[in-house]
């Protein structure tokens, strides 16, 4: 198993894992449960992370770093239900969960 991604928020970790799922990827969560550490803990070895298996991880990486470059580069929308702005290429709301 490698670690592909980490992020300091539990949604974040969740939206791409869905996405690796998306593309046939699955993958593993580790460290959610120190999750309410966070505020105490101020480091990153404590951040949720994403795990995928050895044969994947190339593939893995690669769309993230994708994923990532388009939503740095991407208009945002705005969630019509809480009104939070999304990145272009979340299709579910990362506040509210809503489509
Ligand atoms: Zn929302």
């Amino acid at each position: 198993m490698n670690k592909v991604f980490s992020a300091d928020n539990i949604v974040e970790v969740g939206l791409m894992r869905s996405f690796l799922e998306q593309h046939d990827i699955s993958s593993e969560l580790r460290n959610h449960h120190s999750s309410s550490l966070m505020g105490e803990v101020p480091f990153t070895s404590v951040w949720p992370e994403v795990w995928v298996s050895a044969n994947d991880s190339e593939r893995a990486i690669k769309l993230i770093s994708d994923i990532q470059r388009d939503i740095a580069t991407g208009p945002d929308w705005s969630c019509s239900n809480c009104h939070e702005s999304n990145p272009i290429n979340f299709d579910i709301c990362w506040q509210c969960g809503k489509r």
